[in-house]
C-alpha cells in the first residue's frame, strides 16, 4: 500500500531523540509536545505534534492551516500502521508519516469543507487502495460512503469506528466515535462540535445540531473529544457572557465557564493545545452541548453569530 519511502530502521533513533514535555489535563497526562527538530535537516522546519496516549490507542495531534486539528490515530499492537483524521494538508501528513515510519492505513473525512479534506487527493495517490470514508459525496476521492450507525474495523480487526451523523455545520456531516479494549473511547467531530461551541449553522438548522448534540450525549462520559479547530478560547469567551447575561437560564454556570477559560489561556499561553477534553467536562462548560432542547439552541447559536 505504501508508495512512500518509509526508512523503519530510523524510526527508534527518532523516537529517542525527539524532546519530550508533559502537560496535564484533568489531573493527568495527556499531550506530549513532540519535536523531532534534531533528526531533520537544518533549515527545515520540523513537523509540529502533539501526541496525546488512550491506553493502546494514541492520537497525533497535527495543527494545520491557521487553527485546525489533523489526527493520525495509532494502536500499540499494530506498529507502523496509522488511521488520518481530515487532512487538509495533505504534506504535513506525509511527512509525519516518512518520518515515523507510518502508513496510512485508512482515511476519515468529517465533510467536505476545504480545510478538512484538500489533502485527500495527495493522500489517495500516495496510500494506494487506501479507503475514504465520509458522509458526503462532495469530499474528493471519497471511496466509502458512510451512514448513520455503520461501524467498521480498524488496527486488524482491534479497534472499531462508528459514523455519528453529525449535520448542522452541513448536511453531510458525520463523526467517528472509536472503541478499542483497554483505550479510552475517542470522538472526532469535525465542525459539528468544538470544545465549548459547536459549528456554524452553514447548511443545516438548529434543530439538526441539536439532534446531533444528542447523539454525542449517549456517548461514554469519558470519550475524549477531538473537534476540528482550536476556537476554544473565543467560544469560551463567548459562553462566560452567555452564561453572565442569563445566570438563571444559561445551560452552563458561569464559574464552570470561567475555571475552563483560566485552564485554556494558560494552555494556549504556553502554546499547547486545548484539546482533547471529555464529553463529561463539556456538559459543564458548552452551552450548546447541554442546550436543552432545539429552540434554546438555537438563540444561543444567533447570540454567538452576533458576539
Ligand atoms: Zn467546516
Amino acid at each position: 500500500m505504501l508508495a512512500m519511502a518509509c526508512v523503519a530502521g530510523a524510526r527508534t533513533a527518532q523516537m529517542a531523540a525527539r524532546s519530550v514535555v508533559s502537560t496535564r489535563l484533568a489531573g493527568r497526562p495527556l499531550a506530549r509536545w513532540l519535536s523531532s527538530s534534531s533528526t531533520r535537516a537544518a533549515g527545515v522546519e520540523p513537523v509540529r505534534a502533539f501526541e496525546v496516549p488512550c491506553g493502546q490507542l494514541s492520537v497525533t495531534m497535527l495543527p494545520a492551516l491557521q487553527d485546525n486539528y489533523m489526527f493520525l490515530l495509532t494502536h500499540k499492537d499494530n506498529p507502523g500502521q496509522a488511521v488520518a483524521v481530515d487532512s487538509g494538508d495533505a504534506h504535513m501528513h506525509l511527512e509525519y508519516c516518512k518520518e515515523h515510519g507510518l502508513d496510512i492505513t485508512h482515511l476519515l473525512t468529517t465533510h467536505h469543507h476545504y480545510d478538512h479534506c484538500d489533502g485527500n487527493t495527495a493522500l489517495a495517490a500516495t496510500f494506494l487502495n487506501m479507503p475514504i470514508v465520509g458522509g458526503d459525496e462532495r469530499i474528493p476521492k471519497l471511496t466509502h460512503l458512510a451512514k448513520h450507525g455503520k461501524a467498521f474495523k480498524l488496527f486488524n480487526s482491534t479497534t472499531t469506528a462508528r459514523v455519528i451523523r453529525a449535520s448542522g455545520h452541513t448536511v453531510g456531516q458525520v463523526a467517528f466515535f472509536i472503541e478499542a479494549p483497554d483505550a479510552t473511547p475517542l470522538l472526532f467531530s469535525g465542525d459539528s462540535m468544538f470544545s465549548a461551541g459547536c459549528g456554524r449553522l452553514f447548511e443545516g438548522t438548529p434543530d439538526m445540531m441539536f439532534q446531533t448534540m444528542l447523539r454525542f450525549r449517549e456517548l461514554p462520559p469519558n470519550t475524549l473529544l477531538f473537534p476540528g479547530h482550536e476556537y476554544t478560547v473565543s467560544n469560551l469567551k463567548f459562553a462566560l457572557a452567555y452564561a453572565e447575561e442569563h445566570r438563571s437560564s444559561s445551560p452552563c454556570s458561569a464559574e464552570a465557564v470561567q475555571a475552563q477559560l483560566q485552564r485554556a489561556l494558560n494552555l494556549r499561553e504556553k502554546g499547547q493545545p486545548t484539546v482533547p477534553t471529555t464529553l463529561a467536562q463539556e456538559r459543564t462548560f458548552n452551552p450548546f452541548f447541554a442546550a436543552r432542547s432545539a429552540d434554546e439552541l438555537a438563540a444561543i447559536r444567533a447570540a454567538k453569530d452576533s458576539f
